[in-house]
């Protein structure tokens, strides 16, 4: 597996990594760290509560999260090779993508989900979400599938969103 520092930067709508399906992570431990270090900080620095690997242009299928809690606290970590087991219910609420910058949309998730994932150690574990971080790890689940959540707008949406989404796919390549 190589990792190339450079490469991974914020990467926004238009650039082809993010309709890319991502492979799943089989070697664990210290090698993934520069990019797990890497994808917090892209995060952080977008105030952003959960980042996708291919957001940056890796292919891994993992994510960073940093979510807040409505009891308090925040969930923080990094799911690998994450999968929902079960939901229940729906929840619909205004979402955002650090991908999309200026783009929020009300947008209908699972509410309450069990997810198995691992952690950067290769160490399995599930646990349950509801609320903000039971969508945030649906919205990244869906990055590592290439799914972005315009594809979750109705078509109408989409459609009002037309030219600032292809004005945001123009300014991307004119930056490169
Ligand atoms: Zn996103």
């Amino acid at each position: 597996m190589q990792i190339d520092m450079n490469e991974f930067y914020l990467r926004i709508y238009g650039d082809p990594v993010l309709r890319e399906k991502t492979e799943e992570v089989t070697e664990f431990g210290e090698q993934l760290a520069p990019l797990v270090e890497r994808m917090y900080e892209v995060m952080y620095e977008e105030e952003g509560v959960g980042l996708a690997a291919p957001q940056v242009g890796s292919d891994l299928r993992m994510m960073v999260l940093d979510v807040p809690l409505e009891e308090g606290g925040a969930f923080r970590g990094v799911l690998i090779n994450p999968e929902v087991l079960e939901t229940e219910g729906t929840q619909r609420d205004e979402e955002g993508c650090l991908s999309f910058p200026g783009i929020r949309e009300e947008i209908t998730r699972a509410d309450r989900i069990k997810v198995r994932a691992r952690g950067v150690d290769g160490e399995p574990f599930t646990f349950e979400a509801n609320a903000l971080l039971s969508r945030a790890v649906q919205h990244e689940i869906d990055h590592l599938d290439g799914v972005l959540f315009i594809d979750r707008m109705s078509p109408v949406r989409r459609r009002l969103l037309a030219k600032k989404l292809k004005k945001l796919a123009e300014e991307r390549t004119a930056e490169v």
